[in-house]
């Protein structure tokens, strides 16, 4: 079978037809009725040319639906698209053949005319065949295609009738599609038209604002607003037509709807126009609603969360500042008010009182009705009051623990719970705030904006947690407190006791001070007289009562000093001083006794002299003196006592060396007990248990130290150490530069008069570093004064131009020294220059303060003060 070169094509547009194996249809049966009566012809068809076969839409005269397409005419006007006329297909060489022809049904004329809907492809014929030759005339013909031309044009039918089943079916689809999403949509969709009526909302709107449908439709979407923004809805429409002014059209922006019952509700809200008809101009609004309810919730827990963390940053950063007076208390009750929204809270802690506990308010929101119950208040928040009840509402949780929840306040407590006045409580919540169990604290809150609920207390942990927190804080700042007010009250009655005991002991001194004197004074005017001498028994008896008034100075003397160091009350000198100047200082004083008592006391050989250390002079004395005098006592008959001195490790060590008694080595320990002679007090030797122990504490003063080594019988060995001053060479190399290094100002003339300077001042090492500089200087006499009370009997005696005064010195300081200069009439015009060691910012406000001219600190500044003594020599010769 021959196939046409658009074969493909023509059979897609005959199966888009979707015509083949259709039912009849009269409309296709009356054309080939009509064609076959009109033609007079026995067969007429409507054929459709398949790929194989040929379909008949409609026939008349035969039964057969279809045939083969190789065996059809009609095949042959696809080809050629013209109609196909045979007049007598036996006659016909092209059509003798084919089986239909010379088989049933016996077809001897046909007339077929293509059928072209598109006018192009050719997908059928209108035929008509009869079993006789037979000629067509040209109207027959006409009338056949005219025929045709209307199978065409219901093949078009058809297949518009298709597409429109096909399109409605889709906008069916696609309508449906519609209406289910406006449906089920998760937001609120509501069509209103341009007057505001609602034309459709969907479910969800429905159920988000609580209509039905039929409720709605029709009516004005401004019913859907709260009443603020309803009543303007109308004109802003109108506006909107008019102008085009839109203020939501077109946006979405957070609004509020109204809900049925009347309560709002926010949403978000995206309203747009949607134009249907051009020619009308006519519009409608579709609004999509989002339930914000959520967000909202989510947001307001979000605020109160960050709201809550705020306060625990604050309560957990600020502690220390909420801790001073009574602010962590009042912060703590307006935290609680403004975190859970109530009119009221209270906060306290709970303390045990008989045993029993009680609740001591701390902070509590006023709510006071009348003077009574005002003044009430003010009891509770100064802490005055304390509620023990375990009875009542509060009792429950700060005596038993218990979390106390009401939000029936005015249906389930009795009136009479409250007194007359007292605001109406709605709500009420009382928690209890424990630490590992036990109830420290506890607040209460009511008439929250909000019942209060289980979820409340437990948002609020965090909070009671940090509430427990600084309760135990608070508590342990006020013992902290109440502590260090104990100690300061403690060291205030230790200070008043050692004041009074330092008070009883110079008070007592001097009590005893004064009938010494006159009993030691007696008894050498006794001794001496040499008018009324007395008898060897009576010299005895004198002698014993002058020896024994000795002792008694002794002993006053020696208390009196630990007193004062004990109460802080001595005032050292700590200076550069050169050891062999002591030594032999204390040496001489002591040579005497040594010789009474017939003992060897050897001075150390060479280093004495050249060793420097850290002290101050005249306890440093004392010091030697006590060890010496021990050393010399404590010895045997023709004994030795050697003095040795070594520098090690920064310190001087002084050596005190016997060939005495030695001391028993389980009785060491006790040797620097104050009053304890270790058994020496039943022997012959004379002494007061003070020595030591005054010694010692001497020696600790100076940042020294003292220790013993002994062996009965053999001799005691004591040592001190000290720290030691500079090597005296370069102390001597420094004070040369000082001199040689500035040039010495021209002082005076040489006729000028001579200038008196009086040197009050108790180390000698100083008395001759400047009796050696003065002796440098012409026109200058030094003299030197080693008290301050010989130095103003001096002063008064032979008035010098100029004083230089130490300050620590033995007895009389420089201060009260200076303070009688310069209230003395004849010492008051003198100017005087203060030296001392002491040189912190206080001592130089203190001797700014004392009215000396100039005050200068040790080491001296040789140059400063050649300076000054210039200056001094000027104003006075001018
Ligand atoms: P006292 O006034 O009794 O000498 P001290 O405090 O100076 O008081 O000494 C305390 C005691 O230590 C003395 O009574 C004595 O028993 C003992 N003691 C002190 N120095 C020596 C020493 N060099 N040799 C032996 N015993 C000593």
């Amino acid at each position: 079978m021959h196939t046409p070169h658009n074969e493909p094509e023509r059979l897609r547009l005959l199966h888009d037809l979707q015509i083949l194996d259709t039912p009849r249809e009269p409309a296709f049966d009356r054309l080939t009725a009509l064609a076959a009566e009109l033609l007079d012809a026995p067969i007429a068809l409507i054929t459709l040319i398949d790929a194989n076969r040929v379909w008949f839409k409609s026939a008349v005269g035969l039964d057969a639906c279809q045939t083969g397409r190789d065996l059809s005419l009609c095949n042959h006007t696809v080809d050629s698209r013209r109609p196909l006329l045979i007049e007598d297909a036996l006659a016909d060489p092209r059509f003798a053949a084919p089986p239909l022809v010379s088989g049933a049904p016996h077809i001897r004329f046909y007339a077929g005319i293509p059928l072209m809907p598109d006018g192009r492809h050719v997908l059928g014929t209108l035929c008509v065949i009869d079993r006789r030759p037979r000629q067509l005339s040209a109207s027959q013909l006409h009338l056949l295609e005219t025929l045709a031309g209307q199978v065409e044009e219901l093949l078009k039918l058809h297949h518009h009738r298709l597409l429109f089943d096909h399109e409605s079916l889709r906008s069916q689809k696609r309508a449906a599609r519609y209406e289910a999403i406006v449906r089920g949509a998760a937001a609120g969709i509501v069509r209103i038209d341009s007057q505001g009526h609602i034309l459709e909302i969907n479910d969800f709107a429905l159920r988000l604002l609580g209509y039905q449908r039929d409720e709605l439709l029709g009516s004005n979407v401004s019913r859907l607003m709260p009443m603020r923004w309803a009543v303007d809805h109308d004109q802003y429409l109108r506006n909107y037509h008019a102008s085009g002014e839109a203020h939501i059209i077109g946006k979405g922006r957070r609004v509020e709807a109204q809900h049925r019952d009347g309560h709002a509700i926010p949403v978000h809200l995206a309203v747009s126009q949607v134009h249907y008809d051009d020619a009308t101009q006519s519009c409608d609004f579709i609004g999509i609603l989002s339930d914000l309810s959520e967000v909202q919730t989510a947001n307001h827990l979000l605020e109160r969360q960050q709201q809550l963390l705020g306060v625990l940053h604050r309560g957990l950063t600020d502690y220390q500042a909420l801790m001073s007076g009574n602010r962590l208390w009042s912060f703590l009750k307006q935290a609680l008010r403004e975190l859970t929204r109530s009119d009221y809270a209270l906060i306290g802690e709970v303390l045990t009182v008989d045993d029993q506990p009680a609740l001591k308010i701390h902070a509590i929101t006023d709510l006071s009705w009348d003077d009574a119950s005002r003044q009430l208040m003010e009891q509770f928040k100064e802490g005055r009051m304390l509620l023990s009840n375990p009875n009542s509402l509060l009792g429950r949780v700060f005596a038993d623990g218990q979390t106390v929840l009401r939000n029936d306040m005015q249906a389930h407590t009795p009136h009479s719970a409250f007194p007359p006045g007292h605001p109406a409580l709605s709500n009420f919540l009382g928690v209890p705030i424990l630490d590992q169990g036990e109830v420290i604290g506890m607040f209460a809150i009511a008439n929250g904006a909000q019942p209060y609920s289980a979820e409340l207390v437990e948002w609020l942990e965090p909070f009671i947690s940090t509430c427990a927190l600084l309760i135990k804080l608070y508590r342990q700042l006020n013992e902290r407190d109440s502590f260090t007010e104990q100690l300061r009250q403690a060291r205030d009655q230790a200070e008043n006791a050692s004041r009074a005991k330092s008070e009883f002991l110079s008070s007592m001194s001097h009590e005893l001070r004064t009938p010494l004197n006159a009993i030691l004074g007696f008894a050498q005017l006794l001794q001496n007289s040499q008018k009324y001498p007395l008898g060897e028994r009576q010299q005895r008896q004198v002698e014993q009562i002058y020896k024994s008034g000795q002792h008694l100075l002794t002993l006053i003397n020696e208390v009196l000093d630990l007193a004062r160091i004990e109460a802080g009350q001595i005032n050292l000198s700590i200076e550069r001083i050169q050891l062999g100047d002591v030594l032999e200082d204390a040496c001489t004083t002591l040579m005497p006794i040594a010789r009474q008592y017939g003992i060897d006391l050897q001075l150390p050989q060479g280093l004495g002299s050249a060793c420097w250390l850290q002290a101050d002079y005249t306890r440093l004395k004392q010091v030697l003196i006590n060890l010496i005098t021990n050393a010399i006592k404590y010895n045997r008959a023709q004994g030795r006592v050697q003095l040795d001195c070594q520098r090690h490790d920064g310190c001087v060590r002084v050596v005190v060396r016997d060939t005495g008694i030695g001391i028993p080595a389980d009785r060491l320990d006790q040797l620097f007990q104050p009053f304890n002679r270790l058994g020496a007090e039943s022997g012959s030797i004379e002494g007061t248990g003070v020595g030591l122990a005054l010694t010692r504490k001497l020696l600790e003063l100076m940042d020294g130290r003292i220790g013993v080594r002994s062996e009965q019988g053999v001799g005691s060995e004591f040592w001190f150490e000290l720290p030691h001053g500079e090597d005296a060479t370069v102390g001597a190399t420094e004070a040369s530069r000082g001199r040689s290094e500035t040039a010495p100002p021209a002082l005076e003339e040489p006729e000028a008069p001579t200038l008196r300077v009086l040197y009050i001042e108790d180390n000698p090492a100083n008395q001759r570093l400047l009796q050696e500089l003065f002796e440098e200087l012409d026109g200058f006499v030094l003299h030197c004064a080693h008290s301050a009370e010989l130095g103003l009997e001096l002063a008064c005696s032979q008035p010098p131009q100029l004083i230089l005064l130490d300050i620590n010195l033995p007895g009389m300081d420089g201060y009260q020294a200076m303070q009688w200069l310069a209230g003395n009439p004849v010492t008051r015009a003198i100017p005087v220059i203060g030296l001392s060691a002491s040189a912190m910012p206080d001592d130089l406000r203190k001797a700014a303060a004392a009215g000396f001219r100039a005050y200068l600190t040790k080491p001296l500044d040789i140059p400063r003060l050649l300076t000054l003594l210039d200056q001094f020599a000027r104003t006075e010769r001018a």
